[in-house]
């Protein structure tokens, strides 16, 4: 089993006050992991609280939910990498469904984001996953193929970064993927790294997100070619975050065999 990765996505929720009310219940119920790594997206203006929180667990990193891909200059409300990183953020969640789907974000911004992203100094981590429309025409393979490639196409070979596969018709509506359907599609975002990586590819950790629930988190995480998990609603809270971030899991059975396909 590869070490694990555990992601809160908290949107537009918890302040600098609700952060640190949420850690002092939180970390006294969770002690420190060796086998997995917990990766905090709070606001933008809680960055640096939750980053100066956990500073003595090593376990734990902080990132934020967007970028912009300048880096500096008149951009009235936005963030640059720089800025995120001196405020205590290793990583930026890049091409979110929310930022795709209700903000507009398109699949050349979210290139130009990873690029920022890695000259800023924060590990990318790429959000792809098709919509119900795509996934019910046949299509979603091939979105996520292409949300991939256009993603990474603006990184150097080399560069650190983290995939999340989140189908938009799973997030937030209660209705996760199968373990199946998250294995099938993990695997095929592998030979697509592979692709377009090389055997760094086989490197890249790929998160599932999407209604993951302390009910549902051990099926997902056991199933093969799945890393880890990004959760949003169900890490609101510091009881159900710790249940969910403590499962342990079994090694997949028999993987399916990679299939180079794009
Ligand atoms: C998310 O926001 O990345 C997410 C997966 O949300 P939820 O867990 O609420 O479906």
């Amino acid at each position: 089993m590869s070490h694990l990765i555990f992601a809160a996505n908290w949107k537009m929720n918890n302040g600098p006050s609700g952060a640190v009310a949420f850690l002092r219940t939180f970390l006294s119920h969770y002690p420190r992991q060796y086998d997995r790594t917990m990766i905090f997206f709070p606001s933008a203006v809680a960055v640096t609280t939750v980053a100066e929180e956990v500073k003595d667990r090593p376990d734990i990193e902080v990132g934020v939910q967007n970028i912009y891909w300048e880096d500096k200059g008149a951009f009235t409300g936005e963030l640059s990498a720089a800025m995120a990183r001196e405020s205590g953020a290793s990583y930026a969640l890049i091409g979110h469904s929310e930022r795709r789907h209700v903000f507009g974000e398109t699949e050349e911004e979210t290139a130009l984001k990873c690029a920022a992203a890695q000259r800023g100094g924060l590990t990318p981590i790429l959000c792809v996953g098709e919509t119900l429309g795509e996934r019910e025409a046949g299509e979603a393979e091939r979105v996520v193929a292409r949300q991939l490639r256009t993603g990474l196409s603006k990184i150097p070979a080399g560069t650190t970064v983290v995939v999340a596969y989140e189908p938009v018709w799973a997030i937030g509506t209660g209705r996760n993927a199968t373990p199946e359907d998250a294995s099938r599609m993990h695997a095929h975002i592998r030979a697509n790294l592979r692709q377009l990586t090389g055997e760094k590819g086989a490197g890249v950790p790929v998160l599932y997100g999407g209604s993951v629930s302390a009910g549902n988190v051990a099926e997902l995480l056991a199933a093969s070619y799945v890393d880890g998990v990004l959760v949003g609603g169900a890490s609101l809270q510091p009881s159900t975050w710790s249940a969910i971030a403590r499962t342990t899991v079994e090694e997949p059975q028999a993987a399916p065999d990679l299939i180079e396909e794009s």
